[in-house]
């Protein structure tokens, strides 16, 4: 703002007229020296005066008169005057070059008699600066009238003076409507009156005053804008005015509004966003920390929500999602918050929560509400929850912990079989922690060679004879030592680690089998395990049969072991690769054959050989009855279905006897064998001599 002593001009001196004419006696001027005394004066005025004859010669020219002119009186004597002037006593100008920038001479010129003729006395004055303000003043209001921005002048009373089109335009007056009311009828009458305060603050402080105002426009509307509002002074410093621009920022606020609601809100279940929810719930936290409350806060997410929007398409994942939001916000009350975190994560935070029961019921509610199917764009879709639930002060304290522990909540109970929910505990989050570092390490452990294959024998029971082996991957960890593929396939699996890893078993398997084929070891089958992963993101079959090629094997030296949730899925990926292997010679085994769910429709659709017995239950043989008639069983289907019948984890000798006494075929065990690395597996195999198993 600026300063008063800044802006305004030097105070000029007030002068009182009293002082008393007739109190001083006139000047006594003789009559020799009154030519040559207003000669002088003349002489000294600043005002050009020039004398010219009819005839145009100057007669007469002061000092002031001839610097215009860039010259002497002396020379200017009886010189033609050559000006034009009128007569009439009105002002003319001309522009004289005396050299560099031209100087504008206003004349004004009165008829006079002279030595019994006719003159003219010109007076000159130099309106070089006048001319230039009034051309920035014409060339400045211009600007206020162009200028987007509405600009009001008012009497420091606070009438309107003057508005610019641009005003006119926006408060949808006409001129003649404002010009010389008082500025309160712009206003919007809401109780406050910011304009009143500015023009009282002004007229006390003489400074610019800013400020946001609502005001009204002649049809009633209300419009918001940022005013600006300067006094003016005269020239006596004396508060006179008021300039005031105002720039409409409605259209500029409604966008921001929109923006905030878009950053806050997301678009498609119009739910609060994540950010929205961090922040209801650090203000919960704080209340219940003051109330000596509780807070539950949920993660839920949908099962199998990324396959159903590949199969059916995201228009109909979004309409899902939209219609879950639905059945959810029916469940939770007004005071809960529920959001959306992100794809199909929700949020649900429950504040004033009084007991964990009460929470325990709005989530049993919430995974139940999913048991009927959800109608989205003309589909009716199965589609269950798996929600994951911490609650502050009993779990964590903070509100990223929480939520972060809901989370990890959610992650087991859908890897307990989804549809389900589950409150956090600190084992929870060892085991996630441990799964984090299985990850890591074995991102490195393919390229720094700590992965290989062992192989497992497997022996005909008929004939006494070694018929193949299983390949089964093993990790050497520099610090843990050897970690089981128990503990880090299924890491493997939901990382996509397994297609490098699985590429790398299927080259390290043909290479090893040639080696053994030079060697001359007998002529083994070798059985991998593959995951469904491999099945849906790699072509299997392009990818077995150009490593078979390039090793000059035999398409029946190799076996696939897939599992029953892979047959299960049934998809058309699957289907035709498992199809293009068999018909090129690659035989199937089903692997855990009895630990899913796989039913006889799905076994006769897949083309396998073999049929491998679940250890689980082998080794419930004499013990469980349950077991050994699921063993026996199994090996009835595989005959009737045609299936060779391989029995796993054969540990004891009444196992192999019981096993042989149902006609199983071939057996996999540590009675015959652990998994062994390849040299002693060739040990094994040159050095395998048939045991007796007739007794
Ligand atoms: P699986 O394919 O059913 O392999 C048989 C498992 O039983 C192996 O465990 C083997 O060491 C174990 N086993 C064999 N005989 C006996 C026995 O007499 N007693 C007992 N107690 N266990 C026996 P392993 O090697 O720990 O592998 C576990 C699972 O990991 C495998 O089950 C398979 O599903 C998976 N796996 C192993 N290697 C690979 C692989 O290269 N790729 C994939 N995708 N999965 C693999
Ligand atoms: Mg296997
Ligand atoms: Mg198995």
């Amino acid at each position: 703002m600026t300063s008063r002593a800044a802006s305004l001009p030097p105070r000029p001196v007030r002068v009182f007229s009293s002082w008393d004419r007739r109190s001083v006696p006139a000047p006594e001027v003789p009559r020799e020296a009154e030519s040559s005394f207003y000669h002088r004066i003349l002489e000294g005025s600043r005002e050009g005066v020039a004398v010219v004859d009819s005839a145009g010669h100057i007669v007469f020219c002061n000092g002031a008169a001839a610097a215009l002119f860039g010259s002497t009186p002396e020379d200017l004597a009886g010189r033609e005057f050559g000006f034009p002037y009128a007569r009439s006593g009105e002002p003319a100008a001309i522009e004289i070059f005396t050299g560099g920038q031209p100087t504008f001479v206003e004349m004004v010129a009165t008829p006079m008699s002279w030595r019994d003729g006719e003159a003219t006395i010109v007076h000159l004055r130099d309106v070089t600066k006048w001319r230039e303000a009034a051309a920035q003043i014409g060339m400045q209001s211009k600007a206020l009238e162009a200028t987007a921005n509405g600009v009001i002048i008012t009497t420091r009373d606070g009438i309107i003076s003057w508005a610019n089109p641009a005003f006119i335009k926006m408060a949808g007056f006409e001129q003649g409507d404002v010009i010389g009311k008082s500025s309160t009828m712009l206003k919007a009458d809401l109780g406050d009156d910011p304009l009143a305060d500015a023009v009282a603050h002004l007229t006390a402080m003489s400074e610019t005053w800013k400020g946001r105002v609502v005001n009204r426009r002649k049809d009633g509307a209300l419009y918001t804008a940022e005013q600006t509002t300067t006094p003016i002074h005269d020239a006596t410093g004396r508060l006179s005015h008021f300039v005031t621009v105002l720039e409409d920022i409605s259209e500029r606020l409604k966008a921001e509004d929109e923006l905030v609601r878009l950053s806050e809100y997301d678009v498609l279940t119009g739910l609060p966003n994540r950010s929205v929810f961090m922040d209801r719930l650090r203000l919960a936290i704080e209340r219940a920390a003051r109330a000596e409350a509780a807070v539950a806060v949920m993660v839920m997410d949908l099962d199998n929500f990324r396959s159903i929007n590949n199969t059916l398409g995201h228009d109909v994942g979004d309409a899902l999602l939209c219609a879950v939001t639905q059945r959810v916000q029916k469940i939770t009350r007004t005071t809960d918050t529920l959001a959306r975190l992100g794809g199909d994560d929700f949020g649900i935070l429950l504040e004033d929560v009084t007991d964990m029961a009460a929470a325990s019921r709005t989530v049993r509610s919430i995974v139940n509400a999913f048991h009927a199917p959800v109608q989205a764009k003309g589909h009716s879709i199965e589609v269950t929850v798996s929600v994951g639930i911490a609650a502050y002060p009993k779990d964590d304290t903070d509100p990223l912990s929480l939520l972060r522990e809901a989370e990890l909540a959610m992650y087991q109970a859908k890897s307990e079989g989804r549809d389900a929910f589950r409150y956090f505990d600190k084992e929870m989050d060892a085991d996630i922690r441990r799964r984090v570092r299985i990850e890591t390490d074995l991102r490195h452990a393919l390229e720094q060679n700590q992965l290989w294959l062992a192989y497992q024998p497997q022996m005909d029971l008929a004939t006494g004879k070694l018929t193949g082996a299983e390949a089964l991957i093993r990790w050497n960890h520099p610090e843990r030592g050897l970690i089981s593929p128990g503990e880090f396939i299924p890491i493997a699996e939901t990382s996509g680690l397994i297609l490098p890893i699985g590429d790398w078993i299927i080259e390290e398997i043909c290479r090893q089998r040639q080696i053994w084929q030079v060697l001359g070891l007998p002529e083994l089958r070798l059985g991998f395990n593959v995951s469904g992963v491999q099945f849906r993101q790699r072509n299997l079959f392009e990818q077995v049969t150009s490593a078979l090629e390039r090793c000059g094997l035999a398409p029946s030296t190799l076996d696939i072991e897939i599992t029953e949730s892979v047959a299960m899925e049934g998809t058309g990926r699957v289907q035709e690769n498992v199809d293009r292997l068999t018909a090129a010679g690659v035989s199937m085994s089903m692997d855990d054959f009895g630990t899913g769910y796989s039913s006889l429709s799905n076994l006769q659709a897949f083309p396998v050989c073999r049929l491998k017995v679940d250890g689980s239950f082998v080794r419930g043989i004499g013990r469980a009855k349950d077991d050994e008639k699921i063993v026996e069983a199994v090996v009835r289907l595989g005959q009737s279905l045609g299936l060779t019948v391989v029995a796993e984890g054969v540990e004891t000798i009444e196992q192999l006897k019981f096993l042989k006494d149902r006609a199983c075929d071939e057996i996999q065990g540590y009675w015959l064998s652990k998994p062994l690395p390849p040299a002693e597996f060739r040990r094994f195999v040159e050095s395998f001599t048939c045991p007796d198993i007739s007794e």
